[in-house]
């Protein structure tokens, strides 16, 4: 008899963004003529830059030369041309070190901060922000290393680390012992930063517990202010204790073309259960090359272009719109009398709902009374309630509507 994985019946059901689905469909039944203005899921409305088109119309035509034809992209890792520009731009531009053999291109940051869970034991506690982006928890429960989910929200056998406005959304350190931490600075859903001095400290925690860091910087190109450091490699010691993922997706507008990387340092060990210290960036290759065959040459030669001279200037842009799109967004919510937190160095804008109103609430109360959607702060964690999130990915005459419609509600 065939079974099933029986960790998978734990997952939650009705998860956050088929229930919006749901709930604007709904609405737009009752209402076929209402316009209504998406600020809810995060992803990217500007087209690709010509850098990067450029350079992925050359690689189709290598592509159709028996000459220049690429299959397999060897043992799956991703091409040389490409870990060097990530290598010399991304991190040694900031006087980080990082090998070539560190780097592992992928399909995406989503698939890469899904999968790490695997190299690790089972019996190891999971550490998550409260708000969290949701792959971390659902695969660690899909993994069995989890409970049940709680009626109060989240599963049991994890620890969760309320972000609130108290803190800044930067979690403190966890009082118990913990043994795979899942940050991620800039953050999404809540716009939040960690300075230094707080990667610091949690690199000091992982050391003295002897636990790993998985650090997803997906959006550390929306990073305004020059003192916020963009990869926890910044801080001294993090190679030893410390994973990063990054990704092409909002850097560059890939969420349909798939490019991403991790950094899985030399240095970093995990433990045998007899205490024995086994380094890790060999595990991560073997189940790289061993489930994954690469990213597709066309991709990667996009990604490349990423770096150019020109394609470093056309993205900028492309962000550049973005945080305008924020900066409306905090200006004309702000002068309206509502508390927004984040939209300065991430795309993303975390506001108090007005009047104590609970997340889904306030959703709903926006939907048909302005027709805008966005996100309640709920469906990212119990310390979410109250709070909403609003994306600055948006076509700023779409963002200029919206404000208006606020200014009515
Ligand atoms: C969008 C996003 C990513 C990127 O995912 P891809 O699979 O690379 O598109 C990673 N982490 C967070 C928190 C994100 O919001």
């Amino acid at each position: 008899m065939i079974t099933v994985n029986e960790n998978y019946l734990k997952l939650k059901a009705g998860y956050l963004f088929p229930e919006i689905g749901r709930r604007i469909r709904a609405f737009k039944e009752k209402n076929p003529n209402a316009d209504i203005v998406k600020m809810g899921i995060g992803d990217v409305t500007q087209p690709l830059t010509p850098a990067v088109i450029e350079a992925m119309h050359k690689a189709v035509d290598e592509m159709a030369n028996i000459k220049t034809f690429k299959g397999y992209d060897d043992d799956g890792v991703g091409y040389e041309f490409l870990r060097k520009a990530i290598r010399d731009n991304d991190f040694a531009a900031r006087d980080v070190q990082i090998d070539l053999d560190e780097i592992f291109v992928s399909d995406g940051a989503k698939s890469d901060t899904g999968n790490i869970q695997e190299i690790f034991g089972i019996d190891n506690i999971i550490a998550v922000t409260d708000p969290v982006y949701p792959v971390y928890v659902d695969t660690n429960v899909m993994a069995g290393r989890t409970g049940a989910a709680k009626d109060s929200g989240g599963y049991e056998g994890i620890v969760y680390m309320p972000c609130t406005a108290e803190n800044g959304f930067v979690p403190a350190l966890p009082k118990e012992k913990v043994d795979l931490i899942y940050l991620c600075f800039p953050n999404n859903p809540t716009g939040a930063v960690a300075t230094k001095e707080q990667l610091t400290e949690w690199v000091g925690y992982a050391k003295e517990n002897k636990a790993v860091i998985l650090f997803d910087a997906a959006y550390e190109a929306y990073i305004s202010d020059p003192d916020i450091p963009h990869s926890i490699y910044e801080i001294d010691g993090a190679k030893d204790i410390a994973i990063e993922f990054r990704s092409f997706s909002k850097t560059a507008g890939f969420t349909g073309i798939r490019c991403a990387y991790s950094v899985v340092p030399k240095n970093l060990k995990a433990y045998k259960k007899d205490g024995i210290a086994v380094d890790v960036n060999p595990f991560w290759g073997r189940r790289h090359c061993t489930k994954f065959n690469g990213v597709s040459y066309i991709s990667q030669r996009g990604a490349e272009a990423v770096y150019s001279p020109q394609g470093k200037k056309q993205i900028r842009q492309t962000i550049e719109l973005y945080m305008n799109n924020a900066k409306t967004i905090c200006d004309s919510l702000t002068a309206l009398g509502y508390t927004v937190y984040g939209g300065v160095n991430a795309p993303y804008i975390w506001l108090k709902t007005p009047d104590g109103m609970g997340s889904w609430e306030f959703f709903d109360h926006l939907l048909e009374n302005a027709n805008i959607v966005g996100t309640p702060g709920a469906g990212f964690g119990t310390a979410g309630e109250g709070f909403f999130r609003l994306t600055a990915f948006a076509l700023p005459e779409n963002v200029t509507v919206a404000m208006e419609r606020f200014k009515k509600l």
